[in-house]
């Protein structure tokens, strides 16, 4: 994992080893800070759309990388990569598993229901069948 100058904002080297002056790293900086928010733009939309069921960018993401020209001198720009394909793709639960814990609380089967449920199992044989079945339909609860 490469690090990035907390100083002058370049990627592969910390502050420890940077050999900037301070006005040339204060420049960096604010021109590394107006591209990384471009980029954290970038990637919020890209999670909202993501979120809204467009999953064309999934794999990419917006970084910042550092251009150098000539000089030596670095400019930051954005740069959309394109990730490994995972396998299965990142995905959202399907909605049976987003819902699951909401339909579990109201699923709730009251104790008294499932004492009656029993007393009628426990008891079927005495129960005309005719009732002993409508007994039971009726206390299916409902999902
Ligand atoms: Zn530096």
């Amino acid at each position: 994992m490469t690090t990035r100058c907390s100083y002058c904002r370049e990627m592969g080297h910390n502050v420890r080893t940077c050999d900037r002056d301070s006005s040339e790293a204060a420049e960096m900086r604010i021109s590394y800070e107006r591209v990384q928010k471009l980029a954290t733009r970038a990637n919020t939309q890209r999670v909202h759309a993501i979120e809204r069921g467009d999953l064309s960018e999934v794999n990419m993401s917006t970084e910042v990388i550092d251009s150098r020209d000539r000089d030596g001198k670095v400019t930051f720009m954005i740069q959309e990569r394109v990730h490994e394909p995972s396998y299965p793709l990142p995905r959202l639960p399907p909605l049976s598993e987003q819902v699951q814990p909401v339909s579990n609380v109201t699923n709730v089967v009251p104790k008294s229901l499932v004492k009656i449920q029993g007393i009628l199992f426990e008891n079927s044989q005495d129960i005309p069948e005719g009732l002993y079945k409508q007994l039971m339909d009726a206390l299916v609860i409902k999902g």
